[in-house]
């Protein structure tokens, strides 16, 4: 329970990736605050399930991630792991999908960041773990607006590393090859279209094609690499970004 007495924030929390994190830092004694959209029945259950509070912003929008930091308090630890997926051709990518990707993938965690950041300076403590992709380092064709943005925040995640790094605070990325949730099942049809391929073929010759391992990464995986850069002993993890791809990168 190394945790207890520390606030984390995850954002895109009710669902996959997010709430594996959450579960996880709340394992550890974190008091956690859920953020995210679905069911208000299964988002009342998580809040009693995690103790958890829960903000519904849109991560779009400025004024409500305004709100919801404003209201969240000081957050010790920051975990920008909303995001979203569209899959089209370039010249067909619909130009509105471009820029929300954008907005969630990257300028959201700008925001929570420059928000977040003046309570971690006053402590000398901060984590900031970031939910960048495989697509931070390297492209899958018709996936323009997520790589894009993915490599963003890998690059804004090595600034305020640095910027921070006196101050007690890191902050990183954690990069998963392909998790099984509900962003990679909702893909499959227009990744189908795009390629032209079957749903097996998608599963077998797209997706699982270069995870080395051909498993999908569990969630829980991510929760427990959350956790770790939280620890004392990860204190010189900086600005890193840590692939959880079954070997995908190395090649
Ligand atoms: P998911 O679809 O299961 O969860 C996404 C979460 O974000 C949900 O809680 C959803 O409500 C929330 N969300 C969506 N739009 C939002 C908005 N506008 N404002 C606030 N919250 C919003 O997806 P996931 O697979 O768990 O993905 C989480 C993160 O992991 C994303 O950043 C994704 O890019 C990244 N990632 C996922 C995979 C994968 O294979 N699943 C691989 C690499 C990286």
């Amino acid at each position: 329970m190394f945790l207890k007495g520390k606030r984390a924030l995850v954002t895109g929390s009710t669902s996959g990736i997010g709430l594996a994190v959450a579960r996880a830092l709340h394992a550890e004694g974190a008091e956690v605050v859920l953020n995210g959209f679905g069911d208000e029945d299964e988002i009342a259950d998580l809040c009693k399930e995690l103790s958890a509070a829960h903000s519904g912003a849109d991560l779009t929008d400025t004024g409500q991630i305004e709100t919801m930091m404003d209201e969240a308090g000081e957050i010790d630890i920051l975990v920008n792991n909303a995001g979203m997926q569209h899959v089209a051709p370039v010249e067909e990518f619909p130009v509105a999908k471009w820029d929300t990707i954008l907005s969630l993938n990257l300028t959201a965690a700008f925001h929570t960041t420059r928000l977040a950041v003046p309570a971690m300076k006053a402590k000398g403590w901060g984590r900031i773990v970031n939910t960048a992709s495989a697509h931070s380092k390297v492209a899958s064709p018709f996936k323009s607006a997520y790589n894009a943005a993915k490599h963003g925040l890998d690059g804004f995640t090595k600034t305020i590393a640095l910027e921070l790094a006196e101050h007690g605070v890191t902050a990183n990325c954690i990069s998963p090859g392909y998790v099984w949730t509900p962003l990679v099942e909702n893909q499959i049809p227009d990744t189908m279209k795009a390629r032209g391929m079957s749903r097996e073929q998608v599963i077998n010759d797209v997706l699982l094609v270069k995870q080395a391992t051909k498993k999908f990464v569990q969630p829980e995986e991510i929760g427990a690499l959350a956790v770790f850069l939280c620890r004392k002993e990860a204190q010189n993890v900086n600005g890193a970004n840590w692939s959880v791809d079954g070997g995908w990168t190395a090649e």
